[in-house]
């Protein structure tokens, strides 16, 4: 296909030189032109505004650090929208605003063409590797259309229906999750290092234990069904047990923030006779505080 790329760093270069290697035909372009440069000797045309990239394709993505960027080469006389064809389709990969994201799908309708809202999971290692896991949605014709693309780039891809906009919240949510991960061991690891435990000896526990573990997938689909009874761990047991870690937190002066809010999670819970339930009924908490019923 001949394909738009917008935006060459370091997860747009990576995506790019896996649809060249694919066999499609890639204009690109980016604010710096040096990162452009390096993909001509591979094959690519260079484009001299994001308009150009996207003239006369059928498809061209956009890998941009941010909304203001995405805002930058997707409207003006030289962007996205004045130089795609009808017909042709937006693959929007950056990691945006879900207001963003709908502004887009509008703008491109208008215009009488498609918006594929298109964020990934994966580093740039990952992208190189063609090892991201690709996000989706759009209208069905229109991902349809681009599923090739999408599989050129990634190792999988969830599709997230037909309004865009859901595929930034799912990819928001994910690096939520990641971000508390990131914060969770960040914590522990300076807790077991305040008691003396090697970062090296801690970590080696956490691969053997949590790491590709089956326990992350159970936990989630306990919360997704709201099955939280019969409990296979009581929440008044999670409560224990957090509190033990905010005890060995206090006496050795390791600040645990997310660890207290995960406490008074569990104080609450256990305060409106959840006690008995299974721990992962902190889901039941969030549904609630979100006005929303059981699963
Ligand atoms: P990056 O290396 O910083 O590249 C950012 C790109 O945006 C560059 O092409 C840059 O152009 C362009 N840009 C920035 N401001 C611009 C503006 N005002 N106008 C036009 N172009 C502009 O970022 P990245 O790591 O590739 O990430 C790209 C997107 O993927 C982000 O939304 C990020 O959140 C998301 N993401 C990143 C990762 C990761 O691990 N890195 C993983 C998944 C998703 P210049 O070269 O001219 O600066």
């Amino acid at each position: 296909m001949k394909i738009g790329f917008v935006g060459l760093g370091n997860m747009g270069q990576a995506m790019a030189r896996n649809l060249i290697k694919a066999g499609h035909e890639l204009t690109v372009y980016n604010r710096s032109q040096s990162k452009a440069e390096a993909l001509r000797s591979q094959g690519a045309r260079v484009a001299k505004t994001p308009r150009e990239a996207a003239q006369g394709a059928q498809a061209v993505f956009t890998m941009l650090a941010d909304d203001h960027a995405l805002e930058e080469v997707s409207w003006g006389d030289d962007g996205i929208l004045a130089g795609l064809d009808k017909g042709a389709i937006h693959i929007s990969s950056s990691t945006i605003s879900v207001a963003l994201s709908e502004r887009l799908t509008q703008a491109h309708a208008q215009a009488g063409q498609g918006y594929v809202s298109s964020p990934v999971f994966g580093r740039p290692d990952a992208a190189e590797a063609k090892q991201l896991w690709v996000l989706a949605a759009g209208a069905k014709a229109d991902v349809e259309r681009v599923r090739p693309l999408l599989e050129a780039i990634g190792r999988g891809l969830t599709v997230l229906g037909e309004k865009p906009s859901a595929s930034n919240v799912a990819k928001l949510s994910g690096n939520f999750l990641i971000a508390t991960m990131i914060e969770a061991c960040a914590e522990v690891f300076a807790l077991t290092r305040k008691h003396g435990i090697e970062a090296k000896t801690f970590l080696e526990l956490y691969q053997s234990v949590f790491a590709n573990s089956p326990i992350f997938g159970r936990y989630a689909s306990l919360v997704a069904s709201g099955q939280y009874e019969p409990a296979g761990f009581a929440l008044r047991l999670g409560l224990k047990d957090v509190g033990l870690v905010l005890q060995a937190a206090g006496s050795a002066h390791v600040p645990m923030p997310i660890a207290s809010v995960v406490r008074d999670q569990y104080v609450e819970a256990v305060a409106r006779g959840m006690g008995e339930q299974d721990w992962s009924a902190l889901g039941t908490l969030a549904a609630e505080k979100a006005g929303l019923g059981k699963p």
